[in-house]
């Protein structure tokens, strides 16, 4: 095979990642935390222009955990979450011991489903316990329905941990996401809108919170001239070689967007004409979407299926991935409440994520479309 790989979702480099990480290694910065975290953490804090006050750290995952830990989760208790997502929302769920309760996603945004919810919370009331927590995703950078779904977190006074993992530079009525839940939690990894190789960060509204939450991420450590421990801690902040990649790539944030958002144009005009086939898109001008991935549902009725067009991009050197298995046919969560209606296994059954980096060229796109339209002819 002779053509280069277009992968499911890169970044690009604005080029000034470079000068950062030299200065972090020029001035022995090579610790956890450190010049860049700071100047990192405060761009994103900028970027936010709200009360955000915003935590770097190595992981997403990390930032989730630690959301669990501030909310005081702990065994015996239960959080909620959307079952359609990748694992890493709900791992830290039983980091803590806690049990899962999965939720199934509505057709709208694909996210979680505010009947479901509702039924769920007030079935595990019944049941003698309420939930300590809830954590929503913004799957593939579509806003999920934030009114419904915080009113009724609201009416039952259960907090909100919004996964924004995906969805850095999507916004639902003019707010960005990420500043909707009691905490939002933005990811870093390499396949992320932007990156610092791995990364995360955590978002509260509370100067305190976050001084609590760099505590937990940093072992712990009390006020004492010795290494005295009262809690237990984590090393989980963020390197501040790697935030200085991440001060590079906030310069492009807007850009990155923008490339996905142009992405997301160009297979809607493809797909415009093939029958079968239909194309996420947000339900109305509430929801703004960065469209981190591209995803489309092919019918059953279709002669073609997901699994032959993976195969078929596969030849051409192109990357292509199912939907999200959800967590709730998963073996390892298998054995958790779930409450749904089949929503979300439909989706994984019938849909497909296309490439969608922010770095995918024109020549990219010819290939990618040559593939497609000779596939479905
Ligand atoms: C990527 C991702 C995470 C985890 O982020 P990491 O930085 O990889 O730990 C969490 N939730 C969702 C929905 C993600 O896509």
């Amino acid at each position: 095979m002779s053509s280069k790989r277009i992968f499911l979702s890169l970044s690009q480099q604005s080029g000034f990642e470079h000068e950062y990480v030299h200065k972090a290694l020029d001035t022995n910065w090579i610790t956890s935390g450190g010049p860049n975290v700071d100047e990192f953490e405060s761009s994103l804090q900028n970027y936010f222009d709200d009360e955000s006050f915003v935590t770097a750290l190595n992981s997403g995952t990390s930032a989730i955990h630690l959301a669990l830990i501030l909310l005081g989760v702990n065994k015996n208790d239960e959080v909620i979450c959307q079952s359609m997502t990748f694992s890493a929302s709900a791992n830290p769920i039983l980091y803590q011991g806690a049990t899962p309760v999965f939720v199934d996603s509505e057709e709208d945004t694909w996210n979680i489903c505010p009947e479901f919810l509702e039924i769920a919370i007030q079935d595990r009331i019944k049941k003698g316990k309420k939930p300590k927590a809830i954590i929503t995703v913004h799957l593939y950078g579509n806003p999920y329905k934030v009114d419904e779904i915080h009113a009724i977190a609201d009416r039952y006074g259960i907090p909100i941990i919004e996964d924004s993992a995906e969805a850095l530079g999507s916004s639902y009525k003019g707010k960005k996401c990420g500043t909707f839940g009691t905490f939002g939690v933005l990811s870093f990894n390499g396949n992320k809108i932007i990156t610092t190789s791995s990364g995360g960060a955590l978002l509260t509204n509370s100067k305190k919170v976050k001084e609590k939450a760099i505590f937990y991420a940093t072992q712990s450590k009390d006020n004492a001239i010795h290494y005295q421990h009262s809690e237990i801690g984590y090393n989980y902040r963020m390197s501040n070689v790697c935030a200085g990649v991440g001060l590079g790539q906030i310069k492009i944030l807007d850009k990155n967007v923008k490339s996905r958002r142009e992405n997301h144009k160009f297979y809607k005009e493809i797909f415009r004409n093939i029958d079968g086939v239909e194309i996420f898109e947000v339900v109305n001008k509430d929801y703004f979407s960065n469209y981190w991935l591209n995803t489309i549902l092919i019918e059953t009725k279709n002669q073609k299926n997901k699994d032959d067009l993976i195969l078929a991009l596969e030849k051409a050197n192109i990357e292509s991935r199912p939907l999200w298995k959800p967590m709730h046919l998963q073996p390892v969560f298998e054995q958790y409440p779930y409450y749904g209606n089949k929503v979300a296994e439909k989706l994984f059954e019938k849909g497909l994520c296309l490439p969608s980096g922010s770095n995918i060229t024109q020549e990219d796109k010819n290939r990618i479309k040559e593939v497609i339209i000779n596939f479905f002819k």
